[in-house]
Formats: structure tokens, sequence, C-alpha cells
């Protein structure tokens, strides 16, 4: 890929020269080259960016006051020239952190524009306002108002899927942006903005401000924003959760997961029919996927056939340059992101997990972040691999006497997020997915629908992106009692 220079920033419409020289240099995860540069944000960048989506929010006539179906023709031009760009976002988005391009054009691309198509269509169906017969007489108008100016941080693994969790809904609900890419992941969110300016989309109502956490935590407690719209690490999500308490500033918060993929007695393990599923739900990316069952719950009675099952699906995986179209496992995004999956990896083996596959680096990959898919058997579900989450290609396979068993370790976690049941019986299936503490969970499938909200539990978050629940958390409710 040829190297990529930015030196402006999209604040307001137009490109703005930064207020410090600091830079980002974005690398590539398979190779470990440099991408390019842009420059990094500053606080004073963040408040430039804020004042735009300030003014385009207040402006009476502007953005918020129009007709949500007005603002769905913004937002399928902007589906539209994400399109055009399908092949960038591809190849960007897999350069930086390392997503194979075959799930990349998918996820990265297929499902962003899917899910600001599915929120322009809502713009146009959703019930803004109602009226109601009051208890006590008259009548009652609710009114459903954007929120406000809306700082949405973004974590590296999704870039695009997960900036749009946030624009979609916020566009249609007449909100305004900032967007706070990762350091890692800043060349596709050019290309992002690029997309903004040819759709027309107006001034101000989408800005972008790659920068780190420090300057994302200034961006988080500034006076003039009126929601938080955050998605990556536990440990984040908590000092966001807490600065939104003190403001008392609404916030959604998609954190963290350690699902569990439980297999019931009565599955049927044939990869040729399922291997492509139990990949996409607990290996997905690299394994750097929030929603993934990467603890793998196993009856005791068949105990030695899934363990066998998982470790050949794992050890068919071809692991290589996230830029071949054959790859099915990339590097980790960073080297500080293998370390940590090492370090995770030499502490099963400390734990006396059995690996069964993997564990170290894969022969014949010298540059790049690669990490090789990882097997471990008879983890006991309080160890270390079982409760952290690791964000690697690294599962923990842990038996279960019953279902009731099951269903214990799966509730044995801080995290609820995703989770999957695997059975030839999908209503048994679906009843044992019923007493999971998680906010989503498949049988026999997994993969977050733009319908359908999605979000955790405990540890994993606060709120609902997506489907009508994700409309709602871009609006304050007003009612006048008339
Ligand atoms: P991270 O929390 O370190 O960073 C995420 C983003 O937040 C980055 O843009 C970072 O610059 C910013 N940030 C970090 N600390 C901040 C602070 N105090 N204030 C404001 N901004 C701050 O996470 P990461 O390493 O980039 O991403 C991996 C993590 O994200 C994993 O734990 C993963 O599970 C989680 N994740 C969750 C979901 C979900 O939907 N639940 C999706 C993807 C990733």
């Amino acid at each position: 890929m040829m190297e990529l220079r930015y030196d402006t920033f999209y604040i307001g419409g137009t490109w703005v020269r930064p207020a410090t020289d600091r830079v980002i240099t974005p690398v590539n995860a398979s190779t470990e080259e440099p991408l390019g540069q842009v420059p990094e944000g500053s606080e004073a960048d963040i408040d430039a960016a804020v004042a735009a989506a300030r003014q385009a929010f207040d402006d009476p006539s502007g953005w918020a006051s129009w007709e949500p179906a007005r603002r769905a023709e913004v937002m399928d031009r902007l589906a539209d020239a994400i399109d055009r760009r399908a092949d960038g976002f591809v190849e960007r988005v897999s350069a930086q952190n390392g997503m194979p391009v075959a799930v990349a054009r998918q996820l990265e691309i297929g499902y962003p524009t899917a899910v600001l198509r599915y929120y322009a269509g809502l713009a146009r169906e959703a019930v803004f306002d109602e009226t109601r017969a009051g208890l006590f007489g008259g009548s009652i108008e609710v009114r459903r108002v954007p929120a406000g100016v809306v700082a949405a941080i973004v974590p590296w693994n999704f870039p695009q899927a997960l900036s749009m969790f946030k624009i979609a809904p916020a566009m249609a609900s007449g909100c305004t942006l900032v967007i706070k890419p990762s350091p890692e992941t800043v060349l596709d969110a050019y290309l992002l903005a690029e997309a903004i300016e040819e759709a027309g989309v107006p001034a101000g109502v989408v800005n972008i401000v790659p920068a780190g956490r420090e300057v994302g935590a200034y961006l988080v407690a500034h006076p003039d924003v009126d929601k938080v719209a955050f998605t990556g690490s536990t440990a984040a999500g908590r000092i966001i959760g807490e600065t939104c308490g003190r403001l008392l500033r609404p916030v959604t918060l998609e954190l963290g997961g350690k699902s569990a993929a439980i297999v019931l007695d009565d599955a049927e393990l044939n990869l040729a029919e399922i291997g492509e599923g139990l990949f996409g739900s607990t290996l997905l990316n690299n394994g750097q996927t929030c929603f993934l069952g990467t603890r793998v719950l196993a009856p005791r009675s068949r105990y030695t056939e899934v363990v066998d099952a998982f470790t050949a699906l794992a050890g068919s995986l071809t692991v290589g340059d996230a830029g071949d179209p054959a790859t099915q496992i990339g590097p980790m995004a960073t080297a500080r992101q293998r370390d940590r999956v090492e370090t995770y990896i030499a502490k099963g083996r400390g734990e006396g997990a059995r690996l069964t596959l993997g564990g170290g680096r894969p022969a014949g990959l010298d540059r790049g972040w690669f990490v090789e898919p990882t097997i471990f058997a008879d983890v006991d579900n309080s160890s270390v691999i079982a409760q952290e989450e690791i964000f690697g290609p690294v599962l923990s396979l842990i038996p279960y006497d019953d279902v009731d068993d099951a269903v214990r370790i799966a509730n044995d976690s801080d995290f609820g997020l995703g989770g999957t049941v695997w059975t030839s019986n999908p209503e048994r299936g679906a009843a044992v997915a019923h007493r999971v503490r998680t906010g989503t969970i498949g049988v026999n499938r997994y993969i977050p629908d733009p319908a359908a909200p999605f979000g955790g539990v405990k540890a994993s978050g606060l709120g609902r992106e997506l489907g009508p629940e994700g409309l709602a958390a871009y609006q304050q409710i007003q009612t006048v009692y008339r």
C-alpha cells in the first residue's frame, strides 16, 4: 500500500490545520512497515471540533430541525459514497489492524453501510412525536428530540463498523458528532471524512479528530458535549462512566467480553456444516472481537470429541498477511497486543491448562505481530485465561457435567456480552440461551444484526446500540402538556 499522508482534520465541513505538530504514524500489522502519517489531535483541536458540532446542532434551521426523511436522504448518499471507496476501506483497515481482507470486506464495508441504510429507513418510519390523552385531561405531546452533540470514541478492532454504530443512529435522530478514532486506525477515518464531504453531509454534523486516550478523556468531559458513546476496554469504560456519572451525561458503553460457546450434548459437530459459524463466533478477526465465545463449554460425555473438533478447526485456518484474500487469521493489531496475548498464553501454561494447538508464533512469518491459533483444554473456569479477556486467537475449553452446570459456568464471569449455544434442537438451545446472563446470544449462529439491540450486561457495558433501541440512545424525551 502506498504511504498516505494527511496534514489536516475534517472539522466543520472543511479541512482544518491541526493546533500542534504532533503526528500519528500507523503501521502495517502484517509487515511492520509504516503506512503513512496523520496529525494527532490535541485539546485545541477537540475544542474546534466540538464548537463546529455545537454550531451545527444549535442552528435553528439546521440539521437537528430537518424532517427526519431529509436527513435520511443524506445518510443514503453517505452510504453510496462509502461504497464507492470500498476497496480503499478494506485495504486501509486490514493493513492497519491485521483484519483479513475477506473479513474487512464483509464487516468494515458491507456491514457499516447496511447499518447506515437501516437507520436511514428508521428515520423515515420511526415515530418522533406522538400525542396521548392525559389522565387529568388535555393532551400530551411526547417528543423524541435529538440528544445533542455526541462524543463518539471508537477502538481499532472494527473501526468503521463501530463508528457507524454511533454515526448512523446519531444522524437519524438529528444529533451532530465528534468522532475520535483510535491512533492505530486513522487512515480509514480519513476515507470516511472524504465520503462525508462528497455526500454533502452539512458542515459540522460529523467531525473527526484522531487522538490518544488523554485527548479522548478531554472530549468525554467537554462542557459542550451532550452525550458520550464509547466502545473499547472495560478499564477505559469505567473511567468514562465515572466522568459521565459526575457530569450526569448520558453514556453508552460497549466494553469487553468473555462469552461462552455452549456445546450441548446433542450438537452435530460436523465442521463442514458448522465450521464457518463456529469460526465466526469464536475466532473472528484474529480473536480481536468483543463478542466472541472464547470459553467453549463442552459436556464431559463428549469432551474429547469437542476438543478434537476445535483443535481441528483452529488448526485448519490459514494464517498469514492480512492483505492476502486466502488469509483467515492475520496478525495482532499491535506489538503491545501480541505481548498481551503471549502473556496470557504463558499464564495458561502456568495454570496447568493442556495446550492442544499453537501457543507460539507461526513458522515462516518473521515480520508482523502473529500468534498461532491456540487451544487450551482442561481449563478451570476460575483460572485467569477463563476469566480475563485475551483478545487474540486463544480458546479455553472447559468441561461441564450437565446443562445446569453449563449455565452456572457460563454465568460465572464478570462479563456478559455475547455467547452461543450449539445443538441439534434449536428449541432446547433457546431455552438454555434464555438462562445465560448476557446481552446477546445465538443458537447455532452469531452475527449482530443491525435491526437488533447489541450490547452487554455486567462489566460488558451499559445501554444498547443498533435496532430502534440504538436510536433511542441518541434521543431525549420532551413532554409537553397541552
Ligand atoms: P481502549 O479502551 O484502550 O481504547 C478504545 C478507545 O478509547 C481508543 O480510541 C482510545 O484512544 C480511547 N480511550 C482509552 N481510554 C480512554 C479514556 N479514559 N477516555 C477517553 N477515551 C479513551 O481499547 P482498545 O485496546 O482500543 O480496544 C480493545 C477493547 O475494546 C477490548 O477490551 C474489547 O473487548 C473492547 N471492544 C468492545 C466492543 C463492544 O462492542 N463491546 C467492541 C470492540 C472492542
